[in-house]
């Protein structure tokens, strides 16, 4: 009988990466005691449908779920959930949860993610403010949706158009408030941000770019009143300004903080036996000229995840797994490979008004990324270009009918 309150490898946050860590180290093999705990009702499963075919009512709950449910007993996981680590003792290698339970570890893995930023909203009702990060989040959303016309969406991310897009399927008014100029600035090209605002604007969605709420009043409409002395009125209200890296119970610990816990290329924290990954890990990438990232995507999570565990097992494989992502909208296919940090130069390859174009980027003349509308051999081959010192000037560049493969083999 193993002794449910130590563990050779105690994962923290039963979500993507933490749900992928306990399934990899299984099979791998390893055979010492794991425990995950999590925060949530539900086992871990993946948050992508949250903003496109979950929220469309196109996908089931179950087929969210990364395992089914028998499995985690059957792997001898240890799943622990609707329980929050509130503290952390390196030295004596245990944590403490907010129902009172001591766990010690051999081992421990952060793979808390993040939670939503919000704004104060003190002057309205809480259940007409949503957020879109849990499936929690979603079952409340749901519930609401069928009896509301107008949503106004704060934030112009990937969460938020994606949202956008699943809102004018369903038919219902969609004001977006953006306090950039563009859309998806962080990330991406004016080319992408502008291909977006027209794809969004022809299918109804309402701008208002460079704008921030100031006040919200409540009523039969919510009044958003924005710093432009204009307002928007909805029933709900959608905030999707980014996460905030869950980071506190390590920090007070002592380890080392950046924008998320810094992690060597083995995803170790600056304390002894603390793993940290996914999306609340910044790490140096060679993908952005070796700069401290924080990525939140699926891939970085379960590669990352890959690596703790090669690393449980003795066996040192550093992170240096390309960067992915990807987004739905309508029914376009967003797909990135490569980080966009610090790019100086973008080429356009194909006509966005065809609904399928690529974006190359540049930093010092390599390529770092590249940016695919309904492209999926460029996403596929960009992959063998990161890195290149590929002509700028060359025309095939821009030439969709050449596959990027063609520019490599004869350059
Ligand atoms: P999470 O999956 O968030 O898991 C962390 C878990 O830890 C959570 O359950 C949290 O509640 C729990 N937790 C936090 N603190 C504690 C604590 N103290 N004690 C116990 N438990 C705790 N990525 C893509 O690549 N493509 C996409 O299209 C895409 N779409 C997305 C759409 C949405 C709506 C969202 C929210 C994310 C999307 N992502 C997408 C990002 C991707 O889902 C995340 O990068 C990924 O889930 C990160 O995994 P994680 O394990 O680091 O964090």
């Amino acid at each position: 009988m193993l002794d449910p309150h130590k563990f050779d490898v105690l994962i923290v946050g039963a979500g993507q990466a933490g749900g992928q860590l306990a399934c990899g180290l299984r099979m791998a093999k390893f055979e010492g005691s794991i425990g995950l705990i999590g925060d949530e009702a539900d086992p871990p499963y993946e948050r992508p449908p949250l903003s496109k075919d979950y929220l469309m009512g196109e996908k089931s709950r179950e087929r969210l779920y990364l395992r089914n449910d028998d499995f985690w007993e059957n792997q001898q996981i240890d799943l622990k959930l609707q329980q929050r680590v509130v503290s952390i003792d390196p030295i004596e290698q245990t944590v403490t949860t907010d129902k009172g339970n001591l766990f010690s570890y051999g081992s421990l893995v952060w793979a808390a993610g993040g939670t939503p930023k919000s704004i104060p909203l003190p002057r309205i009702s809480p259940d007409r403010v949503f957020t879109i990060r849990t499936l929690a989040d979603i079952d409340r959303l749901n519930a609401k949706l069928s009896h509301i016309e107008n949503i106004a969406i704060i934030g112009g991310g990937y969460i938020g158009l994606e949202a956008a897009a699943v809102f004018r399927k369903l038919g219902k008014g969609v004001d977006l408030v953006e306090v950039a100029p563009r859309l998806l600035s962080r990330v991406a090209a004016a080319e992408m941000s502008d291909f977006l605002l027209k794809v969004h604007g022809d299918h109804g969605v309402r701008f208002h770019l460079g704008m921030s709420v100031q006040d919200i009043t409540d009523g039969d409409p919510l009044t958003l009143h924005l710093n432009t002395q204009t307002s928007i009125d909805a029933d709900i209200v959608i905030i999707g300004i980014g996460i905030e890296p869950t980071i506190t119970p390590l920090a007070e610990a002592g380890a080392e903080i950046g924008n998320g816990i810094h992690v060597n290329a083995f995803c170790q924290s600056s304390l002894p036996n603390i793993y940290a990954i996914g999306d609340c890990v910044s790490f140096k990438s060679p993908y952005a000229n070796d700069h401290w990232v924080r990525l939140e995507s699926v891939q970085n999570a379960n590669d990352q995840a890959k690596v703790v565990v090669q690393h449980i097992l003795g066996r040192e494989k550093a992170y240096t797994a390309v960067p992915w992502f990807w987004s739905d909208q309508y029914d376009l296919k967003l797909q990135t490979i490569g980080l966009t940090h610090g790019y100086d130069n973008v080429i356009l390859r194909g006509d966005p008004q065809t609904n399928s174009f690529s974006l190359v980027y540049f930093r010092k003349n390599l390529v770092c990324a590249i940016d695919s509308i309904n492209r999926p051999l460029d996403f596929a081959q960009g992959r063998l270009l990161l890195g290149k010192a590929i002509d700028q000037k060359d025309p095939r560049l821009k030439e969709i009918s050449i596959p990027f493969k063609e520019l490599l083999d004869h350059p």
